[in-house]
């Protein structure tokens, strides 16, 4: 069982939990994070010990993802660690757009009905290629700007990326565009450095596990684009999402990418059936890259049509002015006029599920 405090919680109020578990035989472990937790081996959740000051939730087991599940709350605030997902019409058979709260990053919402998109190459390159892409994707109407300047690739003697140098002319490329920047993190000591020129730090899916990585993303105050992981299951990332929320960053925006499966036609298998599941289970907004998901530039299009469908909060996707002359992923890489055309189809799906949902149907 676990045991999750508010995070006003007061050590006098942890130790009388600890004490009054301990008084029963339970075995208590303090965890660490910054919302203090108490994993209590052999115990099982009371009434009593749910009323108990500072508790937020009491979980039966580990597996738990409350801090990244809307919960219930009673008059008293405190969460109902018996029905942990929305039941406010999330995951009741319709669209479930609306179904995030959502959150601000800068000007703009990022879930909550908005939708976000975020369009780039998979690199940083030169910054005149960057200010030309920049302005493409702004005009075909993205809000972000994507490129990795700290590159995960599965050789060594690949290109692995401009590093700082890469983010300062990524963030003047968007800057001068009025996009926020999207760019990953690969550890912990570049998160500092990246908070500098990036609005949203994203973490790989090769990344994901790294709980290192994730606890230290939940202490600073830029959000997080959480990729999934080539094969986690949707529990896994769930708790990869809660390990940032729970250490203090409520800004997580997940992210389907594809996962690994015997399938080699594609690069991975896009795994839509996630996204009801996601909705049904968590109030973090959900993207989708069709891009990694697909590997090639012919697949982009109906991959995206399907997750807007799907109840997607936006797309990520990788676009280039020259996609075949692209420094990495340039298969996967489409022009901005394909851009263009995905996003006016999304408002087009959007505007047919708005018409759906509110036509009783
Ligand atoms: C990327 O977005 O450039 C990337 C490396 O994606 P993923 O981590 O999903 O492979
Ligand atoms: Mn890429």
């Amino acid at each position: 069982m676990i045991i999750v405090m508010n995070s006003t919680a007061t050590e006098g109020q942890i130790a009388d939990i600890v004490e009054r578990l301990s008084r029963d035989g339970v075995r208590v472990q303090r965890l660490d994070a910054e919302r203090v937790a108490l994993a209590a081996t052999g115990a099982r959740p009371d009434d009593a010990l749910e009323a108990m000051p500072g508790v937020a939730a009491v979980l039966p087991d580990a597996g738990a993802t409350p801090m990244v599940a809307t919960p219930q709350r009673d008059h008293a605030g405190r969460t109902d660690p018996g029905d942990m997902a929305r039941t406010d019409g999330a995951g009741s058979g319709h669209g479930d757009r609306e179904s995030t709260a959502g959150f601000q990053v800068g000007e703009h919402r990022i879930g909550g009905g908005t939708f976000f998109c975020a369009a780039g190459p998979c690199s940083v390159e030169d910054p005149d290629t960057m200010h030309r892409i920049a302005g493409a994707v702004a005009a075909a109407g993205a809000v972000a700007l994507r490129a990795g300047a700290y590159k995960p690739r599965s050789s060594p003697y690949s290109f692995q990326g401009m590093g700082e140098d890469g983010l300062a002319v990524a963030h003047a490329a968007a800057e001068a565009h009025g996009l926020l920047l999207v760019s990953e993190v690969l550890d912990a000591t570049q998160i500092p450095i990246a908070a500098r020129y990036v609005d949203i730090l994203q973490v790989g899916a090769r990344n994901m596990f790294n709980t290192t990585l994730l606890r230290e993303l939940g202490r600073t105050h830029r959000p997080v684009l959480l990729k999934r992981g080539l094969a986690a299951t949707i529990d896994e990332w769930l708790s990869a999402a809660e390990y940032i929320v729970s250490a203090g960053n409520p800004r997580v925006i997940l992210c389907e990418r594809g996962i690994r499966t015997f399938e080699t036609a594609t690069r991975n298998t896009l795994d839509l059936g996630a996204l009801p599941v996601v909705r049904q289970r968590s109030h973090l907004p959900v993207l989708v890259d069709p891009s990694h998901a697909a590997g090639k530039r012919a697949y982009v299009r109906s991959m995206s049509r399907a997750a807007v469908a799907a109840g997607a909060d936006g797309l990520l996707i990788e676009v280039h002015v020259d996609p075949d002359a692209a420094t990495s992923d340039a298969a996967q890489t489409i022009t901005p006029h394909a851009l263009g055309r995905i996003l006016q189809d999304a408002r087009a799906i959007r505007n047919a599920l708005d018409a759906l949902d509110n036509g009783g149907r």
